[in-house]
């Protein structure tokens, strides 16, 4: 089925991006556009990991919409179902349901250079027209598989940790845990207890910090339901907390050592053991991966029934997992914490721009943005957690609010000047990655560990080097200079020339460097 109008806008996803952009356009009055979901529900990852122990690492106080808060969270760090919730009463609060479009996977999405529309097509066969497209689609969601020998003859269950199969009853089994990523620090804790024997294999031994978790008392859920200046309050300080961090991981990494030793102490106060201990003692600066945070995790490796094994697996067998030493641990489940294909999520889809451009070949060299929301040659296309605007210190709801304020003001600028094509400058997205990339250098995730931030080149496509409210402060307006725009009555050539400094660059310039 084809839709003979274009939509004035569509959007992929119902994470938190999908869902916040949704809400915006409602506010902005546009109420021609609809949200496409693959599944029957919504929530993104919050919806689709539903692993044991599955909680958010970054305190739900402001790990939630600054415009929807909620005083009923009942711990510091909220688990899945919670925050799964959460984004269902956001979705029911602000009346998103006639827009969302469930059992709609983007297949493909095309750019129609004479009618400047997208055209998507869905896994279900329907095709869309829509005038700017917003892809809220994440970037954690595409399980990332090791291939091992011999992986298709195990004869038990095997599942990723994103994708958990919930008829299995995991009580008196022996059971593998692959990976000690975040996933897995939360897993391993939650089934240790109920599982005859666990082998944890850790292939890089992770920083774990205390995790300052706790119940919230009815007494205080009420003071934020009635002053919500406190929870404003809570919410900032959290904030501040986080950012501060990232001090360190960029300009003064000498301060991770201090972080180290409380995470030392975090190991030697659960683990008695010594061989144990140097095990899981990491050998990477602390944050060139990300820091992790659990008050069991450690506790759970010293159980009597869990192993952390470090040899690396050479194969799987029938029955279980064979190490590079020859050494045979049977199993009956295999659990694969083993991480997601990042960028990917982007890279492998079937999107084309301008004069059929793909987006890999747009990537060949890596994933180039500007501000990790346009990409040059995909016009009217914007990515919410796109390339580079992912964190490893703090919120990224608050990096997805900065987004989403930037995009819909892009839009409206777009619809008061009747543009109907909006591209990126390739040369001011040259400049933008330049910065970028630069600024990655004097960070600690260029210290020499291997990690999902870093492609094949040890080029870092992931994360914003720079404090959040940098962004934030880059992301406040759309600039119309740094984009090729189009009215339907003008030539695809006439374009807005770039300043020679215009305020934007002077902004990405001074706000990148204080970064
Ligand atoms: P991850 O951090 O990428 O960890 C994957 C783990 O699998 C790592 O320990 C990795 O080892 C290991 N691994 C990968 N391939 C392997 C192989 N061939 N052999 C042995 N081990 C292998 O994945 P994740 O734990 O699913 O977390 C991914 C991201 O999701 C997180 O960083 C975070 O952004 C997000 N997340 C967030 C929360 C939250 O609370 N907010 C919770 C869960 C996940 P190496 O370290 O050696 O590569």
């Amino acid at each position: 089925m084809k839709s003979v109008k274009a939509l004035e806008v569509a959007v992929i996803g119902t994470g938190f991006s999908g869902l916040g952009m949704a809400i915006r356009l409602k506010k902005d009055g546009v109420e021609d556009f609809a949200v496409f979901e693959k599944a029957a529900d919504v929530g993104g990852t919050w919806r689709e990991n539903t692993y044991p122990g599955c909680a958010c690492d970054v305190p739900s106080h402001l790990y939630s919409f600054s415009f929807e808060q909620n005083p009923d969270w009942t711990r510091a760090f909220a688990t899945q179902p919670e925050i799964h919730a959460y984004l269902k009463d956001v979705t029911r609060k602000h009346d998103l349901l006639p827009h969302i479009r469930y059992g709609h996977q983007l297949t493909a999405a095309s750019f129609d250079d004479e009618l400047c529309q997208w055209n998507l097509s869905f896994a279900n066969g329907n095709e869309v027209l829509a005038k700017n497209v917003v892809l809220g689609i994440g970037g954690l969601h595409i399980p990332q598989l090791p291939k091992f020998d011999g992986a298709d003859d195990f004869t038990g269950p095997a599942f990723h940790s994103a994708e958990w199969n919930h008829d299995i009853d995991l009580t008196g089994k022996k059971v593998a845990v692959i990976g000690t990523g975040a996933s897995a620090i939360q897993i391993i804790p939650a089934i240790a207890d109920k599982v005859e024997k666990l082998y944890s294999f850790q292939r890089t031994a992770p920083w774990v910090m205390p995790k300052p978790d706790r119940e919230y008392s009815e007494r205080e859920k009420a003071l934020f339901a009635k002053v919500p200046f406190v929870q404003n309050l809570s919410r900032d300080l959290i904030y501040n907390q986080h950012e501060v961090r990232f001090v360190a991981f960029r300009y003064a990494k000498p301060l991770l050592k201090g972080m180290e030793l409380v995470a030392r102490h975090n190991i030697n106060k659960s683990i008695k053991n010594r061989v144990l201990r140097r095990k899981v003692t990491p050998l990477f600066d602390m944050g060139c991966k990300r820091v992790l945070i659990s008050n069991d995790y450690y506790p759970a490796l010293a159980k009597p029934n869990v192993d952390v094994v470090t040899a690396r697996i050479d194969q799987v067998t029938e029955t279980g997992i064979k190490d590079s030493g020859g050494k045979q641990y049977d199993v009956d489940v295999i659990i694969y914490a083993t991480g997601f294909k990042t960028v990917d999520a982007i890279a492998n889809m079937n999107f084309s721009g301008r004069n059929g451009l793909k987006i890999q070949d747009a990537w060949k060299a890596g994933a180039e943005s500007y501000m990790g929301i346009h990409t040059a040659g995909f016009p009217n296309a914007y990515f919410l957690m796109g390339p580079n605007t992912g964190l490893g210190h703090n919120s990224m709801v608050y990096m997805i609010e900065s987004q989403i304020q930037y995009v819909a003001d892009a839009l409206k600028q777009a619809r008061k000047n009747q543009w109907s094509l909006v591209d990126v400058k390739p040369e001011a997205q040259r400049h933008f990655v330049g910065r970028i990339q630069g600024a990655m250098k004097s960070t600690v995730w260029a210290s020499g560990c291997q990690s999902w931030y870093l492609d094949d080149q040890g080029k870092n496509w992931t994360l914003w080097p720079g404090f959040t409210f940098a962004y934030r402060a880059m992301t406040r307006r759309f600039d119309p200079a740094v984009c090729e725009v189009k009215t339907s009555a003008e030539s695809p050539k006439k374009t807005v020339p770039i300043p020679k400094r215009n305020r934007l660059a002077r902004l990405t310039g001074s706000l990148l460097s204080a970064a």
